[in-house]
Protein backbone atom coordinates (compact mmCIF):
# COMPACT_ATOMS: atom_id res chain seq x y z
CA UNK A 1 0.00 0.00 0.00
CA UNK A 2 1.42 3.27 -1.17
CA UNK A 3 0.97 6.62 1.26
CA UNK A 4 0.31 9.55 -1.12
CA UNK A 5 2.81 11.99 0.96
CA UNK A 6 2.68 16.00 0.06
CA UNK A 7 5.61 17.57 -0.68
CA UNK A 8 7.78 19.22 1.44
CA UNK A 9 8.69 22.89 0.17
CA UNK A 10 12.43 21.94 -0.35
CA UNK A 11 11.18 19.16 -2.87
CA UNK A 12 8.71 21.22 -4.53
CA UNK A 13 11.99 23.55 -4.99
CA UNK A 14 13.46 21.20 -6.25
CA UNK A 15 10.87 19.80 -9.02
CA UNK A 16 10.42 23.25 -10.31
CA UNK A 17 13.84 23.55 -10.88
CA UNK A 18 14.31 20.13 -12.46
CA UNK A 19 11.32 20.93 -14.40
CA UNK A 20 12.49 24.14 -15.63
CA UNK A 21 15.98 22.76 -16.91
CA UNK A 22 17.54 24.52 -14.23
CA UNK A 23 19.15 21.17 -12.97
CA UNK A 24 19.75 17.80 -14.68
CA UNK A 25 20.89 16.47 -11.77
CA UNK A 26 21.08 18.30 -7.74
CA UNK A 27 23.97 18.13 -5.02
CA UNK A 28 23.30 19.15 -1.78
CA UNK A 29 25.99 19.05 1.41
CA UNK A 30 26.23 17.94 4.96
CA UNK A 31 28.38 20.25 6.85
CA UNK A 32 29.45 19.47 10.40
CA UNK A 33 31.64 21.08 12.10
CA UNK A 34 33.94 18.27 14.19
CA UNK A 35 33.40 19.83 17.55
CA UNK A 36 31.35 17.48 19.13
CA UNK A 37 28.91 14.06 18.38
CA UNK A 38 26.19 14.47 16.20
CA UNK A 39 22.83 14.58 18.16
CA UNK A 40 19.21 14.37 16.46
CA UNK A 41 18.97 17.70 15.35
CA UNK A 42 21.90 16.72 12.89
CA UNK A 43 20.06 13.10 12.36
CA UNK A 44 17.06 14.95 10.79
CA UNK A 45 19.40 17.70 8.42
CA UNK A 46 21.04 13.93 7.56
CA UNK A 47 17.53 12.57 6.74
CA UNK A 48 16.66 15.46 4.49
CA UNK A 49 19.91 16.31 2.82
CA UNK A 50 20.85 12.51 1.56
CA UNK A 51 16.89 11.69 1.27
CA UNK A 52 16.64 14.44 -1.18
CA UNK A 53 19.26 12.56 -3.34
CA UNK A 54 18.25 9.31 -2.77
CA UNK A 55 14.69 11.27 -4.21
CA UNK A 56 15.98 13.21 -6.72
CA UNK A 57 18.65 12.61 -9.46
CA UNK A 58 22.06 13.57 -8.01
CA UNK A 59 24.43 12.88 -4.84
CA UNK A 60 25.16 14.83 -1.27
CA UNK A 61 28.79 15.58 0.03
CA UNK A 62 30.22 15.05 3.57
CA UNK A 63 32.00 18.06 4.23
CA UNK A 64 33.91 18.90 7.58
CA UNK A 65 33.02 22.52 8.59
CA UNK A 66 36.99 22.82 9.70
CA UNK A 67 37.30 26.34 9.58
CA UNK A 68 37.96 26.78 13.05
CA UNK A 69 41.42 25.91 14.14
CA UNK A 70 40.87 25.42 17.34
CA UNK A 71 38.09 23.44 18.53
CA UNK A 72 38.42 20.00 16.10
CA UNK A 73 39.13 17.10 16.95
CA UNK A 74 40.09 13.60 14.56
CA UNK A 75 37.82 12.22 17.47
CA UNK A 76 34.56 13.58 16.44
CA UNK A 77 35.34 13.21 12.64
CA UNK A 78 35.72 9.54 13.22
CA UNK A 79 32.51 9.63 14.89
CA UNK A 80 30.57 11.70 12.67
CA UNK A 81 31.35 9.27 9.42
CA UNK A 82 30.23 6.61 11.79
CA UNK A 83 27.13 7.83 12.49
CA UNK A 84 25.99 8.70 9.35
CA UNK A 85 27.08 4.95 8.07
CA UNK A 86 25.12 3.97 10.69
CA UNK A 87 21.97 5.82 9.70
CA UNK A 88 22.24 4.17 6.65
CA UNK A 89 23.63 7.18 4.05
CA UNK A 90 26.35 7.19 2.00
CA UNK A 91 28.50 10.39 1.05
CA UNK A 92 29.99 10.71 -2.33
CA UNK A 93 32.88 13.14 -1.62
CA UNK A 94 34.48 13.38 1.76
CA UNK A 95 35.72 16.72 1.82
CA UNK A 96 36.91 19.59 4.47
CA UNK A 97 36.19 22.91 3.95
CA UNK A 98 40.11 23.21 5.25
CA UNK A 99 41.06 22.23 1.83
CA UNK A 100 39.82 25.46 0.37
CA UNK A 101 42.03 27.61 2.45
CA UNK A 102 44.23 27.92 -1.02
CA UNK A 103 41.41 28.93 -2.44
CA UNK A 104 39.56 30.97 -0.53
CA UNK A 105 42.77 33.14 0.13
CA UNK A 106 42.31 33.24 -3.66
CA UNK A 107 39.00 34.68 -3.60
CA UNK A 108 39.92 37.29 -1.24
CA UNK A 109 42.50 38.35 -3.12
CA UNK A 110 40.09 38.20 -5.67
CA UNK A 111 37.58 40.75 -3.67
CA UNK A 112 40.59 43.11 -2.58
CA UNK A 113 41.81 43.60 -6.73
CA UNK A 114 38.10 44.25 -6.81
CA UNK A 115 37.99 47.27 -4.57
CA UNK A 116 35.87 44.99 -2.43
CA UNK A 117 37.69 43.75 0.86
CA UNK A 118 39.79 45.87 2.63
CA UNK A 119 42.51 44.98 5.84
CA UNK A 120 41.46 47.19 9.20
CA UNK A 121 43.52 48.03 12.00
CA UNK A 122 40.68 48.39 14.32
CA UNK A 123 40.71 46.63 17.65
CA UNK A 124 37.30 44.01 18.29
CA UNK A 125 35.93 46.82 20.36
CA UNK A 126 36.34 49.44 17.74
CA UNK A 127 34.99 47.22 14.67
CA UNK A 128 31.98 46.85 17.27
CA UNK A 129 31.46 50.36 17.90
CA UNK A 130 31.28 51.60 14.68
CA UNK A 131 29.28 48.76 13.88
CA UNK A 132 25.67 50.68 14.80
CA UNK A 133 22.54 49.02 15.72
CA UNK A 134 19.95 48.21 13.83
CA UNK A 135 17.97 51.13 13.84
CA UNK A 136 21.18 53.20 13.40
CA UNK A 137 23.44 53.35 10.74
CA UNK A 138 27.62 51.87 11.46
CA UNK A 139 30.09 54.94 10.81
CA UNK A 140 32.85 53.64 8.01
CA UNK A 141 36.65 52.52 9.98
CA UNK A 142 39.32 55.01 9.09
CA UNK A 143 40.99 52.49 6.98
CA UNK A 144 38.22 51.89 4.96
CA UNK A 145 39.82 53.68 1.89
CA UNK A 146 43.00 52.16 1.61
CA UNK A 147 44.78 51.81 -1.64
CA UNK A 148 44.23 48.12 -2.92
CA UNK A 149 47.91 47.79 -3.36
CA UNK A 150 48.28 48.67 0.49
CA UNK A 151 45.65 45.94 1.42
CA UNK A 152 47.44 43.89 -1.17
CA UNK A 153 50.40 44.28 1.14
CA UNK A 154 49.12 43.97 4.29
CA UNK A 155 46.96 40.85 3.85
CA UNK A 156 50.15 38.97 2.35
CA UNK A 157 51.69 39.94 5.62
CA UNK A 158 49.03 38.72 7.65
CA UNK A 159 49.47 35.62 5.98
CA UNK A 160 52.91 35.39 6.56
CA UNK A 161 52.83 35.70 9.89
CA UNK A 162 53.91 39.36 10.05
CA UNK A 163 51.13 40.51 13.30
CA UNK A 164 49.42 39.46 16.27
CA UNK A 165 46.37 37.53 16.82
CA UNK A 166 43.34 40.39 16.31
CA UNK A 167 45.64 43.18 15.58
CA UNK A 168 44.08 43.09 11.99
CA UNK A 169 41.40 41.79 10.44
CA UNK A 170 40.57 41.38 6.25
CA UNK A 171 36.64 42.97 5.80
CA UNK A 172 33.94 42.93 3.03
CA UNK A 173 33.76 46.53 1.86
CA UNK A 174 29.71 46.56 1.60
CA UNK A 175 28.08 49.41 3.25
CA UNK A 176 28.16 50.74 6.78
CA UNK A 177 24.59 51.65 6.29
CA UNK A 178 23.39 48.72 5.53
CA UNK A 179 20.04 47.74 6.92
CA UNK A 180 21.50 43.95 7.64
CA UNK A 181 23.89 44.34 10.44
CA UNK A 182 25.53 41.50 8.40
CA UNK A 183 26.48 43.33 5.43
CA UNK A 184 28.20 46.19 7.08
CA UNK A 185 31.72 45.59 6.57
CA UNK A 186 31.73 41.41 7.76
CA UNK A 187 34.87 40.41 8.41
CA UNK A 188 36.28 37.59 6.44
CA UNK A 189 39.81 36.85 7.54
CA UNK A 190 40.93 37.10 11.81
CA UNK A 191 44.60 36.27 12.64
CA UNK A 192 45.37 33.09 14.74
CA UNK A 193 48.24 31.45 15.03
CA UNK A 194 46.90 28.55 15.96
CA UNK A 195 47.44 24.83 15.43
CA UNK A 196 44.85 22.99 12.92
CA UNK A 197 44.19 19.55 12.75
CA UNK A 198 44.47 18.80 9.04
CA UNK A 199 46.39 22.10 7.82
CA UNK A 200 49.10 21.96 11.08
CA UNK A 201 50.72 25.35 11.26
CA UNK A 202 50.50 26.28 7.03
CA UNK A 203 47.78 28.55 8.07
CA UNK A 204 47.69 31.82 10.46
CA UNK A 205 44.81 33.81 9.07
CA UNK A 206 41.19 31.84 8.77
CA UNK A 207 38.38 32.68 6.77
CA UNK A 208 35.32 33.47 8.87
CA UNK A 209 32.27 31.32 8.87
CA UNK A 210 30.25 33.45 6.03
CA UNK A 211 33.35 33.82 3.82
CA UNK A 212 34.36 29.93 3.92
CA UNK A 213 30.80 28.45 3.31
CA UNK A 214 29.51 29.42 0.24
CA UNK A 215 32.38 29.65 -1.29
CA UNK A 216 32.76 25.55 -0.43
CA UNK A 217 29.45 25.64 -1.62
CA UNK A 218 30.31 26.83 -5.07
CA UNK A 219 33.64 24.65 -5.72
CA UNK A 220 31.76 21.71 -5.30
CA UNK A 221 28.77 22.99 -7.02
CA UNK A 222 26.28 22.27 -4.63
CA UNK A 223 23.11 23.59 -6.26
CA UNK A 224 20.56 23.27 -3.08
CA UNK A 225 22.73 24.06 0.61
CA UNK A 226 20.44 23.51 3.14
CA UNK A 227 20.91 24.82 6.93
CA UNK A 228 18.86 26.09 9.54
CA UNK A 229 17.19 29.26 10.04
CA UNK A 230 19.20 31.41 12.36
CA UNK A 231 20.79 31.90 8.93
CA UNK A 232 18.49 33.57 6.89
CA UNK A 233 19.95 37.10 7.70
CA UNK A 234 23.19 35.50 6.15
CA UNK A 235 21.75 34.88 3.04
CA UNK A 236 22.42 38.32 1.57
CA UNK A 237 25.75 38.15 2.53
CA UNK A 238 26.22 34.88 0.51
CA UNK A 239 24.93 35.90 -2.20
CA UNK A 240 26.44 38.83 -2.39
CA UNK A 241 30.01 36.93 -2.28
CA UNK A 242 28.86 34.59 -4.93
CA UNK A 243 28.35 37.48 -7.37
CA UNK A 244 30.84 39.11 -6.44
CA UNK A 245 33.43 36.49 -7.17
CA UNK A 246 31.35 35.64 -9.96
CA UNK A 247 31.52 31.95 -9.02
CA UNK A 248 29.20 28.78 -8.93
CA UNK A 249 25.88 29.96 -8.27
CA UNK A 250 24.74 27.96 -5.41
CA UNK A 251 21.26 28.66 -3.54
CA UNK A 252 21.24 28.53 0.25
CA UNK A 253 17.43 27.30 1.84
CA UNK A 254 16.80 27.49 5.37
CA UNK A 255 14.15 25.26 7.27
CA UNK A 256 13.67 25.14 11.41
CA UNK A 257 16.18 23.35 13.26
CA UNK A 258 14.83 20.19 15.34
CA UNK A 259 13.94 20.70 18.94
CA UNK A 260 13.33 17.67 20.90
CA UNK A 261 11.30 17.68 24.60
CA UNK A 262 12.94 16.97 27.80
CA UNK A 263 16.47 17.42 26.57
CA UNK A 264 18.88 19.76 25.05
CA UNK A 265 20.40 19.49 21.56
CA UNK A 266 23.30 22.44 21.11
CA UNK A 267 26.70 20.51 20.90
CA UNK A 268 28.20 23.29 23.61
CA UNK A 269 25.39 22.40 26.02
CA UNK A 270 25.93 18.16 25.35
CA UNK A 271 29.78 18.95 25.85
CA UNK A 272 28.77 20.46 29.41
CA UNK A 273 26.93 17.35 30.45
CA UNK A 274 30.26 15.28 29.17
CA UNK A 275 32.72 17.60 30.78
CA UNK A 276 31.15 18.08 34.03
CA UNK A 277 29.99 14.16 34.29
CA UNK A 278 26.34 14.89 34.57
CA UNK A 279 26.93 11.67 31.93
CA UNK A 280 29.01 9.04 31.25
CA UNK A 281 30.52 10.72 28.16
CA UNK A 282 28.69 11.42 24.07
CA UNK A 283 27.35 7.76 23.87
CA UNK A 284 25.37 7.66 26.90
CA UNK A 285 22.28 6.28 26.29
CA UNK A 286 20.32 9.11 27.80
CA UNK A 287 22.01 11.68 25.85
CA UNK A 288 20.46 13.06 22.54
CA UNK A 289 23.50 12.10 20.37
CA UNK A 290 23.02 9.45 17.95
CA UNK A 291 25.85 6.99 19.12
CA UNK A 292 23.80 7.71 23.07
CA UNK A 293 20.56 6.75 21.30
CA UNK A 294 22.55 3.72 18.97
CA UNK A 295 23.77 2.42 22.32
CA UNK A 296 20.81 2.58 24.03
CA UNK A 297 19.30 0.49 21.46
CA UNK A 298 17.38 2.41 18.99
CA UNK A 299 17.10 1.68 15.35
CA UNK A 300 18.14 3.78 12.56
CA UNK A 301 15.28 2.64 11.05
CA UNK A 302 12.88 4.20 13.46
CA UNK A 303 15.00 7.54 13.29
CA UNK A 304 14.56 7.75 9.88
CA UNK A 305 11.30 7.14 9.88
CA UNK A 306 10.35 9.57 12.90
CA UNK A 307 12.19 12.66 10.76
CA UNK A 308 10.45 11.32 7.38
CA UNK A 309 6.61 11.32 9.58
CA UNK A 310 7.79 14.70 11.26
CA UNK A 311 8.86 16.08 8.36
CA UNK A 312 10.57 19.66 8.09
CA UNK A 313 9.54 22.99 9.02
CA UNK A 314 9.50 26.41 8.44
CA UNK A 315 9.32 28.05 12.24
CA UNK A 316 10.48 26.79 15.33
CA UNK A 317 8.65 24.02 17.64
CA UNK A 318 9.32 21.51 20.09
CA UNK A 319 8.70 17.83 19.00
CA UNK A 320 7.85 15.38 21.06
CA UNK A 321 10.14 13.15 22.27
CA UNK A 322 7.41 9.94 22.58
CA UNK A 323 6.85 10.49 18.79
CA UNK A 324 10.27 9.20 18.46
CA UNK A 325 9.77 6.42 21.01
CA UNK A 326 6.89 5.87 19.09
CA UNK A 327 8.23 5.16 15.92
CA UNK A 328 10.72 3.24 17.86
CA UNK A 329 8.15 0.38 19.12
CA UNK A 330 6.15 0.71 15.72
CA UNK A 331 9.50 -0.96 14.47
CA UNK A 332 10.98 -3.12 17.45
CA UNK A 333 7.21 -5.13 18.09
CA UNK A 334 7.86 -6.55 14.59
CA UNK A 335 11.66 -7.00 14.86
CA UNK A 336 12.90 -7.71 18.45
CA UNK A 337 12.74 -11.02 19.60
CA UNK A 338 10.71 -11.87 22.46
CA UNK A 339 12.45 -13.21 25.56
CA UNK A 340 11.83 -13.49 29.63
CA UNK A 341 13.69 -11.64 32.21
CA UNK A 342 12.74 -11.20 36.09
CA UNK A 343 14.04 -7.90 37.07
CA UNK A 344 13.00 -7.78 40.93
CA UNK A 345 12.81 -11.47 41.15
CA UNK A 346 11.60 -13.46 44.15
CA UNK A 347 11.78 -17.61 44.42
CA UNK A 348 8.85 -19.92 43.30
CA UNK A 349 8.93 -23.38 44.12
CA UNK A 350 6.98 -25.75 42.08
CA UNK A 351 6.08 -28.12 45.17
CA UNK A 352 4.84 -31.37 43.15
CA UNK A 353 7.71 -30.86 40.48
CA UNK A 354 9.99 -33.49 40.38
CA UNK A 355 13.56 -31.78 41.70
CA UNK A 356 16.65 -32.46 39.27
CA UNK A 357 14.02 -32.49 36.26
CA UNK A 358 14.40 -30.29 33.42
CA UNK A 359 12.06 -29.86 30.50
CA UNK A 360 12.89 -27.73 27.46
CA UNK A 361 10.03 -26.03 26.72
CA UNK A 362 9.01 -24.41 23.20
CA UNK A 363 8.32 -20.63 23.24
CA UNK A 364 7.88 -18.08 20.09
CA UNK A 365 10.46 -15.60 19.41
CA UNK A 366 7.81 -13.27 18.67
CA UNK A 367 4.39 -12.73 17.25
CA UNK A 368 5.91 -13.28 13.50
CA UNK A 369 6.02 -16.69 12.50
CA UNK A 370 9.09 -16.25 10.83
CA UNK A 371 10.76 -15.28 13.87
CA UNK A 372 10.96 -19.17 14.91
CA UNK A 373 11.06 -20.86 18.38
CA UNK A 374 13.30 -21.27 20.79
CA UNK A 375 14.04 -24.28 23.99
CA UNK A 376 13.22 -22.63 27.48
CA UNK A 377 14.24 -25.03 30.72
CA UNK A 378 11.78 -25.24 32.89
CA UNK A 379 12.75 -27.02 36.57
CA UNK A 380 11.35 -26.83 40.21
CA UNK A 381 12.81 -23.27 41.36
CA UNK A 382 11.94 -20.19 39.23
CA UNK A 383 12.53 -16.63 39.32
CA UNK A 384 9.41 -14.83 39.24
CA UNK A 385 8.60 -11.07 39.15
CA UNK A 386 7.77 -10.02 43.05
CA UNK A 387 5.17 -7.66 41.86
CA UNK A 388 3.31 -10.56 40.42
CA UNK A 389 2.63 -11.66 43.96
CA UNK A 390 -0.02 -10.22 46.55
CA UNK A 391 -0.53 -11.63 49.52
CA UNK A 392 -3.91 -9.87 49.80
CA UNK A 393 -4.76 -9.67 46.01
CA UNK A 394 -6.73 -6.30 44.92
CA UNK A 395 -9.75 -6.23 43.34
CA UNK A 396 -9.59 -7.56 39.42
CA UNK A 397 -6.28 -8.99 40.57
CA UNK A 398 -5.37 -11.81 38.16
CA UNK A 399 -2.16 -12.50 38.78
CA UNK A 400 -0.72 -15.07 41.77
CA UNK A 401 -1.76 -15.02 45.28
CA UNK A 402 -2.84 -17.40 47.70
CA UNK A 403 -4.64 -20.17 46.28
CA UNK A 404 -4.84 -18.51 43.18
CA UNK A 405 -3.96 -19.67 39.45
CA UNK A 406 -2.51 -18.55 36.79
CA UNK A 407 -0.14 -19.64 33.90
CA UNK A 408 3.41 -19.65 33.72
CA UNK A 409 4.37 -18.17 29.89
CA UNK A 410 4.75 -21.12 27.60
CA UNK A 411 5.03 -23.71 30.77
CA UNK A 412 1.79 -24.72 32.77
CA UNK A 413 -0.69 -23.78 34.53
CA UNK A 414 0.31 -23.24 38.51
CA UNK A 415 -1.71 -22.96 41.77
CA UNK A 416 0.00 -20.97 44.68
CA UNK A 417 0.19 -23.14 47.80
CA UNK A 418 1.86 -20.57 50.38
CA UNK A 419 4.42 -17.92 51.04
CA UNK A 420 7.20 -17.80 53.67
CA UNK A 421 7.83 -14.58 55.35
CA UNK A 422 11.26 -13.37 56.94
CA UNK A 423 11.73 -11.78 60.46
CA UNK A 424 10.96 -8.79 58.77
CA UNK A 425 7.64 -9.58 57.43
CA UNK A 426 9.31 -9.48 53.77
CA UNK A 427 7.85 -12.56 51.36
CA UNK A 428 11.49 -14.41 50.68
CA UNK A 429 9.68 -17.57 48.64
CA UNK A 430 6.43 -18.30 46.92
CA UNK A 431 5.42 -22.37 46.63
CA UNK A 432 3.24 -23.59 43.84
CA UNK A 433 1.52 -26.59 42.68
CA UNK A 434 1.87 -27.25 39.15
CA UNK A 435 -1.25 -28.80 36.93
CA UNK A 436 -0.12 -31.91 34.78
CA UNK A 437 -1.71 -31.76 31.36
CA UNK A 438 -1.82 -28.08 31.08
CA UNK A 439 1.34 -27.49 29.33
CA UNK A 440 1.19 -24.32 26.77
CA UNK A 441 0.51 -25.52 23.28
CA UNK A 442 -0.98 -28.53 24.48
CA UNK A 443 -3.71 -27.92 27.12
CA UNK A 444 -6.46 -29.92 27.12
CA UNK A 445 -7.83 -29.15 30.81
CA UNK A 446 -10.37 -26.56 30.01
CA UNK A 447 -8.86 -24.93 33.09
CA UNK A 448 -9.45 -21.18 32.22
CA UNK A 449 -6.91 -18.29 33.71
CA UNK A 450 -7.02 -14.95 33.52
CA UNK A 451 -2.97 -13.93 34.10
CA UNK A 452 -0.09 -15.36 32.46
CA UNK A 453 3.08 -14.41 33.94
CA UNK A 454 6.92 -14.43 33.36
CA UNK A 455 9.53 -16.63 34.79
CA UNK A 456 13.29 -18.27 34.27
CA UNK A 457 13.86 -21.42 35.45
CA UNK A 458 16.56 -20.15 38.43
CA UNK A 459 19.32 -22.95 38.03
CA UNK A 460 19.82 -21.94 34.15
CA UNK A 461 19.12 -18.61 34.62
CA UNK A 462 21.83 -15.72 34.19
CA UNK A 463 22.18 -12.97 36.71
CA UNK A 464 22.63 -9.59 34.62
CA UNK A 465 22.90 -5.83 35.50
CA UNK A 466 19.94 -4.01 33.88
CA UNK A 467 19.83 -0.40 33.50
CA UNK A 468 16.86 1.55 33.31
CA UNK A 469 16.22 5.21 31.48
CA UNK A 470 14.28 8.15 31.76
CA UNK A 471 14.78 11.67 30.58
CA UNK A 472 17.47 13.39 31.57
CA UNK A 473 15.46 16.37 31.86
CA UNK A 474 12.50 17.45 34.13
CA UNK A 475 11.17 19.85 31.76
CA UNK A 476 9.64 19.92 28.31
CA UNK A 477 12.94 22.60 27.15
CA UNK A 478 15.13 22.87 29.49
CA UNK A 479 16.94 25.65 27.72
CA UNK A 480 14.18 28.11 27.23
CA UNK A 481 13.74 27.48 31.54
CA UNK A 482 15.23 30.65 33.68
CA UNK A 483 18.64 29.77 35.06
CA UNK A 484 21.37 26.77 34.27
CA UNK A 485 19.65 24.47 32.03
CA UNK A 486 21.68 21.84 33.98
CA UNK A 487 19.45 22.63 36.87
CA UNK A 488 16.37 21.25 35.55
CA UNK A 489 18.47 17.69 35.40
CA UNK A 490 16.37 14.89 36.26
CA UNK A 491 18.73 13.43 39.14
CA UNK A 492 17.06 9.89 38.80
CA UNK A 493 17.03 9.19 34.96
CA UNK A 494 19.33 6.05 35.29
CA UNK A 495 18.19 3.47 37.81
CA UNK A 496 20.67 0.35 38.08
CA UNK A 497 19.47 -2.83 38.88
CA UNK A 498 22.30 -5.26 40.00
CA UNK A 499 20.47 -9.00 40.44
CA UNK A 500 18.27 -9.72 37.62
CA UNK A 501 17.30 -13.11 35.79
CA UNK A 502 17.54 -13.71 32.09
CA UNK A 503 16.59 -16.87 30.00
CA UNK A 504 20.30 -18.51 29.57
CA UNK A 505 20.40 -17.72 25.95
CA UNK A 506 20.80 -13.98 26.37
CA UNK A 507 24.11 -14.60 27.97
CA UNK A 508 25.50 -14.40 24.42
CA UNK A 509 23.33 -11.68 23.29
CA UNK A 510 25.00 -10.50 20.51
CA UNK A 511 25.68 -6.09 20.79
CA UNK A 512 23.45 -5.23 17.87
CA UNK A 513 20.67 -7.49 18.85
CA UNK A 514 17.37 -6.81 20.23
CA UNK A 515 14.95 -7.68 22.35
CA UNK A 516 11.28 -7.54 24.02
CA UNK A 517 11.99 -8.89 27.51
CA UNK A 518 7.80 -9.74 27.91
CA UNK A 519 5.95 -7.01 29.62
CA UNK A 520 8.62 -5.57 30.74
CA UNK A 521 10.20 -3.13 27.69
CA UNK A 522 12.53 -4.12 24.85
CA UNK A 523 15.95 -4.03 25.80
CA UNK A 524 19.62 -4.83 24.35
CA UNK A 525 23.12 -5.47 25.45
CA UNK A 526 24.96 -2.57 26.51
CA UNK A 527 28.76 -2.44 25.22
CA UNK A 528 29.72 -2.79 28.32
CA UNK A 529 28.70 -6.65 28.32
CA UNK A 530 30.25 -9.80 28.42
CA UNK A 531 28.94 -13.27 28.60
CA UNK A 532 30.69 -13.40 32.29
CA UNK A 533 28.92 -9.80 33.15
CA UNK A 534 25.74 -9.30 30.73
CA UNK A 535 24.52 -5.96 30.95
CA UNK A 536 21.20 -4.69 29.49
CA UNK A 537 20.18 -1.74 28.45
CA UNK A 538 16.17 -0.45 28.34
CA UNK A 539 15.48 1.22 25.56
CA UNK A 540 11.75 1.81 25.87
CA UNK A 541 8.95 0.58 28.15
CA UNK A 542 6.25 -0.92 26.09
CA UNK A 543 3.98 1.75 26.74
CA UNK A 544 4.57 5.18 26.99
CA UNK A 545 4.97 5.63 30.93
CA UNK A 546 4.40 9.28 31.26
CA UNK A 547 0.98 9.19 29.50
CA UNK A 548 -0.24 7.53 32.10
CA UNK A 549 1.30 9.45 34.42
CA UNK A 550 -1.04 12.56 33.50
CA UNK A 551 -3.85 9.94 32.89
CA UNK A 552 -3.49 8.99 37.04
CA UNK A 553 -3.15 12.38 38.53
P1 LIG B 1 25.15 22.83 17.46
O1 LIG B 1 24.48 24.08 17.91
O2 LIG B 1 24.63 21.61 18.13
O3 LIG B 1 26.64 22.93 17.47
P2 LIG B 1 25.38 23.36 14.71
O4 LIG B 1 24.31 23.81 13.78
O5 LIG B 1 26.41 24.34 15.09
O6 LIG B 1 24.71 22.69 15.95
P3 LIG B 1 26.91 21.94 12.80
O7 LIG B 1 27.91 20.88 13.02
O8 LIG B 1 27.40 23.26 12.36
O9 LIG B 1 26.10 22.09 14.14
O10 LIG B 1 25.74 21.43 11.87
C1 LIG B 1 25.83 20.60 10.76
C2 LIG B 1 24.51 20.65 10.05
O11 LIG B 1 23.49 20.13 10.87
C3 LIG B 1 24.12 22.07 9.68
O12 LIG B 1 23.65 22.09 8.36
C4 LIG B 1 23.04 22.40 10.66
O13 LIG B 1 22.13 23.29 10.13
C5 LIG B 1 22.41 21.03 10.96
N1 LIG B 1 21.82 21.02 12.29
C6 LIG B 1 22.44 21.18 13.47
N2 LIG B 1 21.58 21.16 14.49
C7 LIG B 1 20.35 20.98 13.95
C8 LIG B 1 19.03 20.86 14.48
N3 LIG B 1 18.79 20.95 15.79
N4 LIG B 1 18.02 20.65 13.62
C9 LIG B 1 18.25 20.56 12.30
N5 LIG B 1 19.46 20.67 11.74
C10 LIG B 1 20.51 20.87 12.54
MG1 LIG C 1 28.14 25.12 14.95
Amino acid sequence: MSEEKSLNFLEEIIEADLAAGKYKSIVTRFPPEPNGYLHMGHATSICLNFGLTKKYPGYTNLRFDDTNPVTEETEYVDSIKEDIKWLGFDWKNELYASDYFEELYQYAITLINKGLAYVDDSTAEEIATLKGTPTEPGKDSSYRNRSIAENLDLFTRMKNGEFADGSRTLRAKIDMAHTNMLMRDPLIYRIKHAHHHRTGDTWCIYPMYDFAHGQSDSLEQITHSICTLEFVPHRELYDWLIEKLEIFPSHQYEFARRNLSYTVMSKRKLLQLVNEKHVQGWDDPRMPTISGMRRRGFTAESIRNFCDKIGIAKRENLTDFSLLEFCLREDLNHTAHRAMAVLDPIKLVITNYEAGTTEELTSENGPLETMGTRLLPFSKELWIEREDFMEVPAKKWFRLAPGAMVRLKSAYIIKCEGFTKDENGQITEIQASYIPGTKSGGDESGIQVKGTIHWVSAAHAVRAEIRLYDRLFKVEDPSSEEGDFKDYINPDSLQVIKEAYLEPALQHAPMGSRYQFIRKGYFCPDKDSSPEKPVFNRTVTLKDAWIKEVKKN
